[in-house]
């Protein structure tokens, strides 16, 4: 009788979900789903915590919405503190599985942590989910990705039969485009389970907080039900003025819902002209805050958005979606591609190595100022701010404090991208570490780095000083 355990990592749904498959289609005939929580505490190497309550609230509202789905499968989540390298393999024995079930995700932590399951004795099983594109039908292998971004593009829209539509397009033209589009490599998205193995053992009573040795309550399961985990952290810290509305929860439910209203609200039409602006829920799609815990998947987003096509015509604004969401999976296949040298100070460029980072008094002050917003300069300041209170910024704003840390404070990028760990509710690894590369003229920008002209930026994206003032009038740093 074999028992299997799922572990969910940033893959937080059921639609859409191979890993899951290749798990229930093992024979097993028990299925013990688990997540893991690191500790709330855990500080990065700059000394600040990796993870702000914001963005653990968000993943805490996930696991919660997932926990309940599960549930109703009969097959609750078991939710437990600490390194999954420890804490799995121990579970593994109290259940009696030598087998676990994972999606892959090619970043260095994350391998090491399957390393460490493997080398504890557990047959890991990991499946490739988290792109829209599937590595395998690309028309190169990940190792001859091509050099840059649009090169990349150019090869993809090709082998897709993607276009940029006429403007405005027909919507029978559209039709047609559209359902030519989605060839391979871009998969269909699978459907959730409607059926899950049994959980092993235990109805949710007989588990016991982790770890089982502080307890003795006799046998059981380690961990506790997502049900479980503190629900205050949104209220608390979530500001009337953020771009992410309190009301948003983490979980696939709301990812669905908040999709579809996206969709029936037509504003990927609007979503060309109004991409850049600073503010607001509409501007952009909001999607990356479950694209990044896995509670929405990219293949389902871009099934949905090529219905709409079909049903409303193409145009710009949804091929700039597509273009958006391609440029998250190449920095995911630039991972496949690079590995770790992506994580190297100098990145994949060719400057000579600084080994030690620049630790002097006047950069750890500036860095500090960058952090807390004051630099003095209101746009970044006001953006700092933004992000600081609430873990969502618009991508321009991004790359404008990005720009300025890197440019006219000369900080080092790991430590902006290490705060941008710590800050967003959407943080994605290969995202952001990409992003930051990217300005950083590290990665493969053909530009070799992006600066900002600050002045030209404030004019062209905040004439009215509306979005400065919405940030700092009233607050001190
Ligand atoms: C320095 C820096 C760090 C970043 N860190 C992250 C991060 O940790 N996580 C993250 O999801 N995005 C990151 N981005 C990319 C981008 O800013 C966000 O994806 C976007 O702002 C999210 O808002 P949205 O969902 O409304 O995006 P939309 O504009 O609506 O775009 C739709 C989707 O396309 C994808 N996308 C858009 N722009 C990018 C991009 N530049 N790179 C990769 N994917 C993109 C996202 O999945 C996004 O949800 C970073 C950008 C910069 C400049």
């Amino acid at each position: 009788m074999k028992t299997v355990l799922f572990w969910f990592r940033n893959d937080l749904r059921l639609h859409d979900q191979p890993a899951l498959q290749a798990a229930l289609a093992s024979g097993a005939r028990y299925l013990l789903p688990v997540a893991c929580l690191p500790a709330p505490d855990e500080r990065g190497a700059w000394g600040w915590e990796r993870a702000s309550p914001q963005r653990r609230a968000w993943r805490h509202g996930a696991l919660r919405d997932l926990d309940r789905q599960l549930t109703r499968l009969g097959c609750p989540l078991l939710v437990c503190d600490g390194d999954p390298a420890t804490v799995l393999p121990a579970l593994a024995a109290a259940v009696g599985a030598t087998e676990l079930y994972c999606e892959d995700i090619a970043a260095p932590e994350e391998l090491q942590q399957v390393a460490a399951l493997r080398a504890a004795g557990l047959a890991v099983h990991t499946t490739w989910q988290s792109t829209l594109l599937d590595p395998q039908y690309l028309p190169w292998t990940v190792d001859a990705l091509p050099a840059s971004y649009t090169p990349f593009r150019q090869a993809v829209e090709r082998a897709t039969r993607v276009a940029i539509p006429a403007i405005p397009a027909t919507s029978a033209a559209a039709a047609t485009s559209a359902s030519s589009a989605t060839k391979a490599p871009v998969t269909a998205p699978l459907a959730a389970p409607s059926a899950l193995a049994p959980a092993p053992l235990a109805p949710p009573d007989a588990l016991l907080p982790w770890p089982p040795a502080t307890t003795a309550a006799g046998p059981g399961l380690p961990g506790y039900r997502a049900a479980l985990l503190p629900a205050h952290v949104d209220a608390r810290t979530v500001d009337a003025r953020a771009s992410l509305p309190a009301g948003l929860q983490g979980g696939e439910t709301a990812a669905l819902a908040h999709l579809h209203q996206y969709l029936h609200r037509r504003l990927p039409d609007s979503y060309k002209r109004t991409r850049n602006q600073l503010q607001g829920v509409d501007f952009s799609s909001k999607w990356s805050p479950w694209l990044a815990n896995g509670a929405l998947s990219a293949r389902r987003i871009v099934a949905e958005l090529r219905a709409y096509e079909a049903q409303h015509g193409a145009n710009e604004g949804t091929y700039w979606l597509w273009f958006e969401l391609l440029w998250r999976d190449y920095f995911r296949l630039l991972h496949l591609q690079h590995g770790v040298a992506l994580y190297r100070e100098r990145g994949l460029s060719t400057r000579r190595a600084t080994p030690t980072p620049d630790a002097s008094a006047e950069r750890t002050a500036n860095l500090t100022r960058w952090r807390h917003g004051a630099t003095g300069q209101p746009l970044v300041d006001a953006a700092m701010r933004e992000l600081l209170h609430t873990g969502y910024l618009s991508n321009r704003l991004r790359q404008v404090v990005a720009s300025f840390l890197l440019g006219e404070l000369q900080g080092d990028w790991r430590a902006g991208a290490a705060w941008f760990e710590s800050r967003l509710v959407d943080y994605d690894v290969y995202s952001n570490q990409g992003n930051w590369l990217y300005i950083a003229g590290r990665g493969t920008d053909p530009r070799g780095g992006r600066h900002f002209n600050l002045e030209k930026q404030t004019a062209e994206h905040d004439p009215d000083g509306v979005y400065r003032r919405l940030w700092t009038e009233g607050e001190s740093a």
